[in-house]
């Protein structure tokens, strides 16, 4: 199947619970490719844990995940579904970026080193070829001198630039972003959004952006979802759900956090 047809995410009734607690009541999410779309939601609405199922760090109670055409499907009894073989889940991985509100860069590795370590590990590339890409890449995101500094030595808003490059250092089909810019001080959240901005601008990325920045998400997103309670209350084109939301459970969100 050639690659441009088929949307690069593609779920349908992901559940999740956590022990008693159900945390996703059955998810459908679409994402077209270079399509960016903005996750809004109150604190605890199950955002990152859709996320994190997407991304294989979590596994779904019941649902299907296609990714790129090729689907992950999970069981409850009785059901039968497509189990992908661990190697392939770790493939699928490997092409989704995922970018978190904490940035967890390595501390006891450079900015380049940190974004050489998976495109030497995984991509088995030469230390010339991941050198230079991470180069490339610290251009892309503003910060070309700071590539040989040590991630202590860097603001927040610079490491979390660098968190950015280095996820795409994978060359990744989409991005992931779980609120990206929250644990910032308010001065450096404009740095990460405007790398974000433009990584959307160049519609090559696919992207995913779990997020309470309004701004960006009324400016870049093309779709925005609002989620509550582990359901997907209302989506749309950004001036519909977020200028004119048509559930009661949205306004309120809105009226909260603006
Ligand atoms: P959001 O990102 O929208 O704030 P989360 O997906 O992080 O929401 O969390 C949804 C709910 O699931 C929360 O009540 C959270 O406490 C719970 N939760 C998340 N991860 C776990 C876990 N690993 N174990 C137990 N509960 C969890
Ligand atoms: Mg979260």
């Amino acid at each position: 199947m050639s690659g441009s047809a088929v949307n690069p995410i593609r779920a349908r009734g992901i559940r999740k619970s956590f022990g008693a607690l159900e945390v996703l009541k059955g998810v459908d999410l679409d994402l077209a490719k270079g399509e960016v779309l903005c996750i809004l939601g109150p604190s605890g609405s199950g955002k990152s844990t859709l996320l994190r199922c997407i991304n294989h760090l979590e596994r779904p109670d019941g649902g299907m995940i296609e990714f790129n055409g090729v689907p992950v499907g999970y069981r409850r009894s009785g059901d039968a579904f497509h189990e992908l073989p661990e190697r392939e889940i770790q493939k699928q991985r490997a092409a989704m970026g995922m970018v978190f509100q904490r940035f967890n860069l390595f501390p006891h590795l450079t900015a380049r080193q940190n974004i050489m370590e998976a495109p030497r590990r995984v991509l088995r590339l030469s230390a010339a070829e991941a050198s230079q890409r991470a180069e490339r890449l610290m251009k892309q995101v503003g910060l070309a001198e700071k590539i040989d500094t040590y991630p202590g030595a860097l603001s927040g808003g610079q490491q979390q630039r660098v968190a950015i490059a280095r996820a795409l250092a994978m060359e990744p089909s989409v991005m992931l972003f779980d609120e990206p810019t929250s644990a910032l001080d308010p001065e450096l959240v404009g740095e990460v959004l405007d790398v974000m901005r433009s990584l959307a601008d160049s519609h090559a990325m696919s992207m995913i952006v779990v997020t309470h920045e309004i701004g960006f998400a009324r400016s870049v997103a093309d779709r925005v979802m609002f989620m509550d309670g582990g359901v997907v209350v209302e989506q749309g084109k950004p001036q519909d759900v977020l200028v004119n939301p048509e559930h009661e459970r949205t306004r309120t969100f809105l009226r909260r956090i603006l």
